[in-house]
């Protein structure tokens, strides 16, 4: 078999990968690694969104794999260290999302600061409550990021545009880089410096070791006062119990989470019950625009990889061995 996609992936330049390859779709794969791990092995590329967990031991098991692609841009369910080992090169077209993530996250800050999915709700509902669906300006409000790259960058910008103060916290990113100078943003020294000084706090950092539930009792503790939280990096990095807390004990105004510890959640878990509350099931990267540069880049390189060419959006160094 020349590709196999395990989860629920279609574009017509899938369909046309179809034609020209033999290709197994099963959009259901990524939920049974045992069953998963036969048909790897037969493989030759695999092409995966965020669920299929690659981990090295799959990859191990997979002896004719040249080549991963990532339809998206969060490499935490791909063993990356270990594809790089085995020489498959791992293709994720690092571009292809930032813009729509940051448009969700501008979303998000509106409809926190004006309340506007309580007010939608409410009114709906026959209410006319103009007194309890008062917002905040962003104007002139500080904005803290929690990394600074393609999307944090935007956001950013935006930020900008509503005449918000954005303050980042990215021990990544040196005093002196040009993107500071292009967005305005400052550079704190600390996670907790940034937060003291936010109205606003929205994370775009990666799930590694580092950050995995960086945002804990002790981060939101830091926040100001009635200030939001959003996240659209990955769940991991929230400890959600100590969200739900800092929410329920009303130190927080609210919070938008396009991410969740676990997806889809297992079961109700209490943010669900909260007006002052949005969540959305990981849409960050669903736009028409969005999906279609992701899935063009990544089956155009599966197609250069099995045709003896190079991918032109790998993310790592292949040894090539195989
Ligand atoms: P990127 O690699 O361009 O930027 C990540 C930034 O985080 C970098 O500047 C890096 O230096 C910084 N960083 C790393 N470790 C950090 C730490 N410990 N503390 C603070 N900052 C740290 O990635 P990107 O394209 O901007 O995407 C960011 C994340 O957004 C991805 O890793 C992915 O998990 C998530 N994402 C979510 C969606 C969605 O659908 N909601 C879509 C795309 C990406």
């Amino acid at each position: 078999m020349d590709i196999l996609i395990t989860e629920d992936l279609d574009a017509p330049i899938i369909r046309q990968l179809c034609a020209k390859y033999d290709v197994v779709r099963d959009g259901f794969l990524w939920r049974d690694p045992a069953k998963l791990q036969p048909v790897l092995a037969g493989a030759r590329a695999v092409m995966v969104r965020n669920q299929t967990q690659l981990t090295a031991g799959l990859l191990a098991a997979a002896p004719k794999l040249l080549a991963i692609g990532r339809v998206g841009v969060g490499l935490d369910n791909i063993d990356v260290a270990a594809a790089s080992a085995l020489g498959m090169v791992v293709i994720a077209p690092l571009e292809a999302n930032a813009t729509s993530v940051a448009e969700l996250t501008a979303g998000f800050l509106l409809a926190l600061a004006r309340k506007i999915p309580l007010a939608d709700r409410s009114t709906k509902a026959g209410g006319w409550d103009r007194k309890g669906c008062t917002g905040v300006e962003l104007d002139g409000k500080t904005l803290a990021l929690c990394g600074l790259g393609r999307i944090g960058r935007k956001v950013a910008l935006m930020a900008r545009a509503f005449g918000m103060t954005t303050v980042v916290f990215d021990p990544y990113v040196k005093s002196n880089a040009p993107v500071l100078m292009e967005t305005g943003a400052t550079l704190a020294a600390t996670l907790g410096e940034a937060l003291a000084r936010a109205d606003f706090v929205s994370v775009h950092s990666p799930l590694t070791p580092e950050t995995r539930r960086m945002f804990n009792e002790t981060a939101f503790a830091l926040m100001k006062p009635g200030s939001f939280f959003i996240n659209t990096s990955r769940g991991g990095i929230v400890d959600e119990a100590a969200l739900l807390s800092a929410l329920r004990s009303g130190h927080l105004g609210g919070a938008a989470l396009d991410v969740r510890e676990t997806e889809p959640p297992a079961a109700a878990f209490g943010l669900e019950q909260l007006d002052n509350v949005i969540l959305s099931p990981h849409v960050g990267a669903f736009t028409v625009e969005a999906q279609t540069r992701a899935m063009e880049a990544v089956a155009g390189d599966l197609d250069n990889v099995l045709s003896g060419a190079p991918a032109k959006n790998f993310v790592n160094m292949a040894r090539p061995n195989r």
